[in-house]
C-alpha cells in the first residue's frame, strides 16, 4: 500500500518538473513514507532521520520530508521532535506537495495532514519507478472504518472511499499495453469495495470480472480480503476466470472466538472456518495467506492453542505473524491492558512460525509433480542461470532458463521444494 502511494508522490512531482534519483546523495529533497502499523515500523524510520541527520550536515540545504501514516498520526508533534524534518504531509495530502515545498523554500516548514472523504488520486497515473516490468499494484480503494481494536488504520487512512471504475479498468489496460502481465488490486478491505454511478452499482466481485476480461494474458490479484465480508459472489467470479489468481489472503488474526470479539474483527473461530470451507468447494486449488497477532490483550493459553489448532486446520500455504503492539489512541489502548509479558508473546510468536513453516513445507510437498503455469518475473536471485516467477497460487518457482523472459508465462514440472519455493523444468 505504501509503495503504491510512493509511486503517486513521485508523478505528482514529475508532473511539477521534479526529477528522481536513486542515489541518496545526490538528492535536494528527500521524502520518507512511513507506516505506522507496529511501534516497530516508527522506530525503523526514527533512526533513519539520524541518517538524514549526517546528510543535512553535508548539505543544509536540503528538504526532508515525512509522508504517511507516521506524518498523520503524529502531526506538528513530530516537527518538535524531529528538528530534521522540513515537510510533514499525510496521506491524503501527496498533490499538496509541491506547495509545500514551495513553503519551505520560502523558510520555514510545511505541514498538511488534513484527512479526505474524496481523494483517491483516481486521475493520477502512477510512476513505477522500481518495477519489475511484469507486474504493478492498483490501488481501488482507500481508508478503512472496521476499527479493528488493535488497528491504527482507520486513524490514520480516514474514511473508507472507493476509486472510480473506469480509472481504474484503464490503469490496468495501460499497464497491459506496456507489457505488464500482472495487477494486484488493493485496498485494506477489497470485499467492500463499491461504487455507484448513474444509480449503477458495482461492488468487488464485478470489478474484478471486469479487470479479467481486459485480456486473458493479464493475471489479477488483490489484497486484502476481510474474512467477515468474504461473499460466495466473490468466489464464484474468482472461479469463472482462468486469470484471477487462485490465492487468497485472508486474515485470521487468532483462531479464539473470545480474542476476535475483543478485537472486533466481525466474526467467530466458526464462521471464518465456515468461510475457508465454502472456499475449498468452490476452488480447490486456491492457496490461502493469513496475517496472525499474537499476544493480544489477556490472550490466554488456550486462546493461543486455538490459533495453533485454526492454523493445523485451514493449512495455510503462508502467513505474515506479529507480536501485539500497542498502538496509541486505537480501541485496545483504551479498553484494555497490553498484559501478555514480552517473553511469552515472543515464545507463542515462536510457536506459531514454526508451526507456519511445517504447513508450508507440508503444502510445498505436495506441489512435487503437478506443472503450473509460472509467469516469469526475472532470473533467481542466486542463479543467472534459473528464472524465478510466480504461480496462481501465489508461490515462488524458480527453474532452469530456456529462452524465456520476464512477462513470459511458462508451464514448470515441479520436481524439488523448500518451505519457501518450488523448484522445477519447464515443459
Ligand atoms: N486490512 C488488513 C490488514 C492491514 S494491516 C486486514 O484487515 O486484514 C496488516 C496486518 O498488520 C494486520 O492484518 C495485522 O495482522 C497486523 N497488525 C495491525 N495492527 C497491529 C498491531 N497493533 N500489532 C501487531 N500487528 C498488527
Ligand atoms: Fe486495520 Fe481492521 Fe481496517 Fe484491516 S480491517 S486496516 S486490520 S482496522
Amino acid at each position: 500500500m505504501n509503495f503504491s502511494d510512493s509511486e503517486i508522490v513521485v508523478s505528482i512531482l514529475e508532473e511539477k518538473g521534479y526529477g528522481s534519483t536513486k542515489d541518496i546523495k545526490e538528492a535536494d529533497v528527500i521524502f520518507i513514507n512511513t507506516c505506522s502499523i507496529r511501534d516497530h515500523a516508527e522506530q525503523r524510520v526514527r533512526k533513519r532521520l539520524d541518517y538524514m541527520q549526517s546528510l543535512k550536515k553535508k548539505n543544509p540545504h536540503l528538504v526532508i520530508g515525512l509522508l504517511g501514516c507516521m506524518a498523520e498520526r503524529l502531526k506538528t508533534q513530530l516537527l518538535e521532535e524531529e528538528q530534521v524534518l522540513d515537510i510533514i504531509a499525510g496521506p491524503d495530502s501527496y498533490r499538496d506537495l509541491p506547495r509545500l515545498m514551495e513553503e519551505v523554500e520560502s523558510g520555514g516548514k510545511a505541514v498538511n495532514t488534513m484527512l479526505s472523504a474524496e481523494e483517491t488520486y483516481a486521475d493520477i497515473a502512477p510512476v513505477r519507478y522500481d518495477s519489475n516490468g511484469v507486474s504493478a499494484y492498483i490501488s481501488i480503494m482507500r481508508g478503512c472504518e472496521n476499527f479493528c481494536a488493535y488497528c491504527v488504520v482507520p486513524y490514520v487512512r480516514g474514511q473508507e472511499r472507493s476509486r472510480d471504475v473506469a480509472s481504474i479498468l484503464r490503469e490496468a489496460g495501460d499497464l497491459f499495453r506496456n507489457g505488464y502481465r500482472e495487477v494486484t488490486l488493493l485496498g485494506q478491505n477489497v470485499n467492500s469495495y463499491r461504487w455507484t454511478q448513474d444509480g449503477k452499482t458495482t461492488g468487488f466481485p464485478e470489478l474484478l470480472e471486469k479487470a479479467a476480461m481486459i485480456n486473458p494474458l493479464l493475471r489479477i490479484r488483490f489484497a486484502t480480503s476481510h474474512p467477515k465480508d468474504l461473499s460466495d459472489e466473490l468466489l464464484l467470479a474468482m472461479s469463472r476466470h482462468h486469470n484471477i489468481c487462485k490465492s487468497i489472503h485472508l486474515p485470521v488474526q487468532s483462531g479464539s472466538s473470545r480474542v476476535l470479539d475483543r478485537m472486533n474483527r466481525g466474526y467467530t473461530r466458526e464462521q471464518y472456518l465456515e468461510r475457508i470451507d465454502a472456499l475449498r468447494i468452490v476452488l480447490p486449488d486456491c492457496s490461502i495467506s493469513t496475517d496472525i497477532i499474537t499476544g493480544f490483550c489477556d490472550e490466554t493459553e488456550e486462546d493461543h492453542s486455538e490459533t495453533l489448532s485454526l492454523m493445523e486446520k485451514v493449512e495455510y500455504d503462508y502467513a505474515f505473524m506479529f507480536r501485539y503492539s500497542e498502538r496509541p489512541d486505537t480501541l485496545a489502548a483504551d479498553r484494555y491492558k497490553d498484559n501478555v509479558p514480552d517473553d511469552v508473546k515472543e515464545r507463542r510468536l515462536r510457536e506459531i512460525i514454526d508451526l507456519q513453516q511445517k504447513l508450508s513445507y507440508q503444502n510445498n510437498k505436495m506441489d512435487v509433480g503437478k506443472t503450473f503455469e509460472v509467469l516469469v518475473e526475472g532470473f533467481s536471485k542466486r542463479s543467472a542461470e534459473h528464472l524465478s516467477g510466480r504461480n496462481s497460487q501465489n508461490k515462488v518457482v524458480v527453474f532452469r532458463a530456456t529462452g524465456n523472459k520476464p512477462g513470459d508465462c511458462v508451464p514448470v514440472k515441479i520436481n524439488r521444494f523448500t518451505s519457501a519455493t518450488l523448484l522445477g523444468n519447464a515443459v
